[in-house]
């Protein structure tokens, strides 16, 4: 037997965007727990927004279990927060509206800032550095600074670690700005991935001193500085396998007509982001366009190519979204398109 540190992780209920919460229990077991051998746990919902002073306990849930290789015996314990009867779903609670789909898929593209003294990461105490252009996918201390690479590197290697399924990553447009790809099958699985991928770059970031900004226009929309998005790639075996023109078109109708209740989950000051100019939509429109960067809804050349068949990108979700209210409206969406 060994005493496994078991981090229970959870979302508070701080609008518009939760924060991650967590605290160790330490529980013993003769070999890595398995997602139905962790236990029910409780929380002071009073501290986190999520219940009154008078009756205060909330119930965490564990619903996605990873090891945690900085930790001997980590485990870190991805939690649903409950009511106190432990079965019904908290209204903080996003995870549990999304709709069970094992053949969904979705690959978010996480952006975000390291900020350090309250300006992000490689900017000068007063000014800004030089303008946007050689910061996207550069190399070079000019273009990267001295620690971003080290932290970046560091937070891929410590996902990976513990099988958070990341794809990629690269330097984004301007200074101190970076991005990293999840991808998931499931409805679920990528949303969680993210969700820990966030963790463990704010953990890791604490010895460097450095906060991760993931504001989605941190330097307000009246400069010429990129703002940071979460694009969310999605298929579901509909799309993948029999796909055609007259279903995709339904379905972006349908996309259309749901403008509001996307916009409302897909992150906080979308409007600052979403104006038309640095390769985005305006917040109030929805448009499509093949590999139109500047469109609602990307729709790669393969997707044409196969027949219109494929994945496709929603643009639209910033930086600050929560991965599981997105997932959860782009499947209810996709859910009222009748498929013949
Ligand atoms: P870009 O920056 O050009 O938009 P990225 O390579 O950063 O592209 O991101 C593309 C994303 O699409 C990746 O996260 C990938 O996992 C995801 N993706 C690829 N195929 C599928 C698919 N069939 N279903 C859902 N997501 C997909
Ligand atoms: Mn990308
Ligand atoms: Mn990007
Ligand atoms: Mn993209």
């Amino acid at each position: 037997m060994a005493k496994y540190k078991l981090e229970y992780v959870w979302l508070d209920g701080y609008t518009p965007v939760p924060n991650l919460r967590s605290k160790t229990q330490l529980k013993e077991y003769s070999s890595f727990p398995k997602l139905e051998e962790l236990p029910l746990w409780g929380f002071d919902g009073s501290s986190t927004r999520q219940a009154e002073g008078r009756s205060s306990d909330c119930v965490l849930k564990p619903v996605a279990v990873y090891p945690d290789s900085t930790r001997i015996n980590g485990v870190l314990v991805m939690c649903e927060v409950m009511m106190p009867d432990g079965k019904t779903p908290h209204a903080s609670n996003g995870r549990a509206t999304i709709l069970d789909d094992p053949d969904a898929w979705f690959g978010f593209e996480q952006e975000y800032f390291l900020y350090q003294d309250g300006r992000p990461l490689g900017f000068p105490e007063s000014g800004f550095p030089y303008p946007q252009g050689e910061y996207y996918t550069g190399v070079g201390y000019k273009n990267v600074g001295s620690i971003a690479r080290q932290i970046v590197e560091e937070h891929l290697d410590l996902c990976l670690d513990c099988g958070v399924n990341h794809e990629g990553i690269n330097a984004e447009v301007a200074k101190g700005q970076w991005e990293f790809q999840i991808f998931g099958k499931g409805s679920r699985k990528a949303a969680d991935d993210v969700w820990i991928a966030r963790y463990l770059l704010l953990r890791l970031c604490e010895k460097y001193e450095v906060d991760v900004n993931f504001h989605c226009k941190p330097l307000g929309k009246d400069v010429d500085w990129n703002g940071s998005g979460m694009h969310a790639n999605f298929s579901t075996k509909i799309l993948r396998e029999s796909g055609g023109k007259e279903y995709f078109e339904k379905l972006m109708a349908q996309f259309a007509k749901n403008i509001d209740e996307h916009i409302a989950v897909y992150g906080p000051d979308n409007h600052l982001r979403l104006t038309g100019l640095h390769e985005t939509q305006s917040i109030d429109k929805f448009s499509y366009g093949i590999a139109d960067r500047g469109a609602s809804i990307r729709v790669p050349h393969s997707f044409v190519n196969n027949g219109y068949k494929g994945y496709l990108e929603d643009r639209r979700p910033n930086s600050q979204g929560d991965p599981y209210q997105i997932a959860s409206r782009i499947l209810k969406t996709i859910s009222e398109v009748p498929v013949k």
